[in-house]
């Protein structure tokens, strides 16, 4: 039995997901003439309330489209010092838009109302022009930690101040959702514009919707097309992030639920250091003594478990749709018995 928590991009389509897009109704998207890609663009925008949706391949371009469009070359976007659109996008930021990055030291990816103050160039021809603001929910390189809503509502109380736009890379917005109990229209309320994957443990084989208002969406639709982003019969992948939508939410809690038994399990052995707090379907945690991250890893792989090492001492784990209870029992008892 391979069990591959690697990651939550490891997840393929199940039966289901391949009737429903063997089944799709398409057409040319770039036209604006697939029914399938306008009807999940028009639930996610009425499931946030917001406006308008766009989808897109992946969602580092959900994020680098929804950068370009809301800054100039020579601004400044504010971020924390882990975040996917910085760390993990290729240089995007600077390469597609111009603009450079102040990363702030956040706690577990999440940064505070009080550091986006103290970021904010002031309007002074020495310092790049502060436009936007970049939240992650839930944090990659944070071990999956949510935000709590008020601490979102505060760093948009200082935007709306300060005349920042507000972006939430949410690829994992769907597990935050099931993890707190906050609403998508809570998000939609508050951001300018949020992307969502559906490549990760949602089970879509590709794709990410960037929502926001109508003006916001016009604009991005334009720059999906520069970027090479515009697909024609995206339905077939449309249908498969409908079906998602409509399956694979709510057992988000069954990762969740995984997720906290192997980090209880990681808690008891003695080679195992600091396990960040899981909050969502990430564990990271840090590996001292008999083992180091690669020889741990390694040794995981005999029995067919495949993990990753994301520093020379620490390992991640994370739970999806093809992970199983019988897995998670498995990976249980093999930790057990190391
Ligand atoms: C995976 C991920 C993305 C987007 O990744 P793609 O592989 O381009 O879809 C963006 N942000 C975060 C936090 C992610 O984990």
């Amino acid at each position: 039995m391979k069990i591959d928590l690697r990651s939550d991009t490891f997840t393929k389509p199940t039966p289901g997901m391949l009737d429903a897009i063997a089944r799709a109704e398409v057409g040319d998207d770039v036209f604006g003439e697939d029914p399938s890609v306008n009807e999940l663009e028009s639930r996610m925008a009425s499931l946030f309330g917001m406006e308008a949706a766009l989808f897109c391949p992946t969602g580092t371009m959900s994020n680098q489209v929804a950068i370009k469009v809301h800054t100039r070359p020579g601004d400044e976007v504010i971020c924390e010092q882990q975040a996917h659109v910085y760390i993990y996008e290729g240089g995007g930021i600077a390469f597609h838009s111009g603009s450079q990055v102040k990363a702030l030291a956040g706690n577990r990816g999440r940064i505070t109302a009080d550091q986006v103050v103290s970021a904010i160039n002031p309007d002074d021809v020495h310092k790049a022009r502060t436009s936007l603001v970049c939240l992650e929910n839930t944090s990659n390189r944070g071990g999956g930690s949510c935000y709590n809503w008020d601490d979102i509502l505060a760093v948009k109380q200082v935007c709306q101040i300060n005349g920042l736009a507000l972006h939430l890379d949410g690829a994992r917005l769907f597990n935050a959702l099931v993890a707190t109990g906050q609403t998508a229209r809570q998000y939609g309320q508050t951001f300018d514009s949020i992307s969502v994957c559906f490549n990760k443990g949602m089970g879509c084989p590709i794709g990410s919707v960037l929502i926001g208002n109508r003006d916001f969406i016009r604009q991005a639709r334009r720059v999906r097309k520069v970027f090479g982003g515009g697909m024609r019969q995206a339905g077939f992948m449309a249908a498969a992030a409908i079906y998602a939508l409509d399956h694979h939410i709510d057992r988000l809690a069954e990762d969740h639920q995984h997720a906290r038994e192997i980090a209880a399990l990681l808690a008891t052995k003695e080679f195992i250091g600091t396990i960040l707090p899981v909050e969502t379907n990430l564990v990271i945690f840090e590996v001292k003594g008999r083992y180091t991250a690669a020889t741990l890893v390694d040794t995981l792989k005999h029995y067919d478990i495949h993990s990753l090492a994301i520093s020379p001492t620490q390992i991640r784990m994370v739970t999806h749709l093809d992970i199983t209870r019988a897995m998670t029992d498995r990976l249980l008892q093999v930790l057990n018995e190391l």
